[in-house]
């Protein structure tokens, strides 16, 4: 059984307590690894590391810290097929998806970020009367960095890079749920050569991640995680003035206009609805349709969904996995059957899967399921389910297509479907969503910020705006 370890002061190390975790693959409902049970004694022991690593660390060259990010990320391609392998297993998702999109979107973090630490700059304000001002950006010493289980290497990549890029020293958690892909980076990142203490790994329950957020001397908290999780650490740094991004969940339409390119708009509303098993927190999970497309639409999308092959993740056919854990694979069967106490008809899908692979017989597999006939304001159209089920919703107009998506607590993602450009424009700009897609879903560009409004969180990330995080401005007047 593989035996995970944390990274702190540069070595690999059981936690102090040396209790352990069990890790369970959830294609085969077994354990299969165990890792460090950490708690507050380890987070005291890697923030002393990390505290004594950030006075070289904060001096070091951005040239040079650059170079050891390209490096890790060289590493992470040098095996790429074996952290591909390790992300499907421990989360469930296809070993094609882990192959094409997990694995090379952490390297690019990682690249990205590098190049972000060389071209970040900052401002400087002239003043008619014989001053200038500038700004400096200055790294802010310990940061924590915590991640959540569906998208594991690259939303912990996403957090470590413009960390470390921006001067920090970090306390990383992955989730106790997926940790192992988070523990093979810290074995790379000491080959890499990263200064021991510059980036240290704790792996743990929620625990960890409470004395991360409460440690004094932690100046700022990264966080992706459910919105409940959000509130708690909200609660906890705002005594302390933490910085904080907290980058939470979503209740994301996608809205699909009957004047849209039908064949582009069912495709890519399939994608954005099952992608990940519906574990991503952009995927779209209530699909608005115009009225007179309804019919035609509802058809094609569950013929579409209906195809969708759930299986075993490692056959290269296998478009969806299984879900992460027993106890999320238990949530999301209670949404369907609250979907079903309320009314919804469930037009395909809501029951648990058959799959073929003998080894996959104990694994939590869901067949996709599509739901109508709900109104939006129930529990079903506001609270996220995070998993492979979406809700057909039609309506009239643009206004009521308006109404109902910014009608729920959330607000990070919407995808919408139109040739009327400017139409899209338009319900654009009033859309209360951190993210709009108009004719596609999770077209990334890194330079762009990244986050929700309302109850979807709190800051952004991406580009300069997380260099801009990472660091404290510091306003210099010199007059002469
Ligand atoms: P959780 O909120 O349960 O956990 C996220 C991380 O926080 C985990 O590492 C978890 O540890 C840790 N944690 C749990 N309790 C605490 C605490 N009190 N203090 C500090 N850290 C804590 O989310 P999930 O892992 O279940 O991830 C799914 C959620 O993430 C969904 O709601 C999804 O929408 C959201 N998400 C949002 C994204 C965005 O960008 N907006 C992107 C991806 C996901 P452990 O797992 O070990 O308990």
């Amino acid at each position: 059984m593989q035996k995970l370890a944390n990274l702190v002061g540069g070595s690999l190390q059981p936690s102090l307590s040396a209790h352990e975790l069990e890790v369970w693959e959830p294609a085969v409902g077994q354990v299969y690894a165990s890792a460090p049970q950490s708690d507050a004694a380890d987070v005291e022991a890697a923030v002393a590391t990390a505290q004594t690593a950030f006075t070289t660390w904060r001096e070091t060259p951005s040239s040079e810290r650059a170079r050891l990010l390209h490096r890790l990320a060289d590493l992470i391609e040098r095996d790429l097929e074996a952290f591909a392998a390790a992300e499907s297993r421990d989360t469930g998702k296809p070993l094609s998806l882990a192959r094409s999109l997990d694995i090379p979107r952490s390297i690019a973090n990682l690249r990205f970020f590098a190049a972000a630490a060389t071209q970040f700059a900052s401002e400087s304000h002239a003043m008619e009367d014989g001053a200038v001002n500038y700004t400096l950006r200055q790294p802010h010493g310990v940061v924590g960095c915590i991640s959540p289980w569906n998208l594991p290497l690259y939303l912990f990549t996403w957090k470590i890079a413009p960390a470390l890029a921006a001067g920090n020293c970090v306390v990383a958690k992955p989730s106790e749920v997926t940790p192992v892909t988070a523990a093979m980076l810290a074995e790379r990142s000491i080959e890499a050569g990263f200064p021991a203490g510059v980036l240290n790994i704790l792996h743990g329950g929620g625990a960890v991640g409470g004395a991360i957020v409460a440690h004094p001397q932690i100046r700022a908290i990264s966080f992706t995680g459910g919105t409940t999780t959000g509130r708690h650490i909200a609660l906890a740094a705002a005594p302390l003035f933490k910085k904080l991004t907290l980058e939470l969940g979503g209740k994301n339409p996608s809205i699909v206009f009957a004047d849209c390119d039908f064949e582009a708009a069912v495709t890519g509303v399939v994608r954005s609805a099952f992608a990940n098993q519906g574990e991503i927190c952009l995927c779209s999970s209530r699909v608005l349709v115009e009225r007179s497309l309804y019919p035609r639409f509802r058809e094609a999308f569950v013929e579409r969904v209906r195809a969708l092959r759930v299986g075993d993740p490692l056959e290269p056919d296998t478009d969806q996995g299984a879900l992460v854990s027993a106890a999320h694979y238990g949530k999301v069967m209670g949404a369907v059957a609250t979907a079903r106490k309320e009314g919804g008809k469930i037009l395909c899908g809501g029951e648990p899967a058959q799959v073929h692979a003998a080894r996959c017989a104990k694994g939590w597999f869901l067949q996709p399921t599509v739901i109508e006939g709900l109104a939006a304001s129930c529990e079903t159209n506001q609270e996220e389910i995070f998993g492979p089920v979406a809700t057909l919703l039609p309506f009239e107009d643009e206004a009521e297509a308006l109404a109902i998506a910014n009608g729920t607590a959330f607000g990070l993602a919407t995808s919408l479907w139109s040739r009327d450009v400017q139409r899209c424009h338009r319900m654009a700009a009033q859309l209360e969503s951190g993210l709009v897609w108009i004719n596609t879903w999770l077209l990334r560009d890194l330079r762009t910020p990244m986050g929700g409004t309302k109850h979807s969180g709190l800051g952004r990330e991406g580009g300069f705006e997380a260099m801009k995080f990472f660091t404290e401005p510091k306003n210099v007047c010199l007059k002469y």
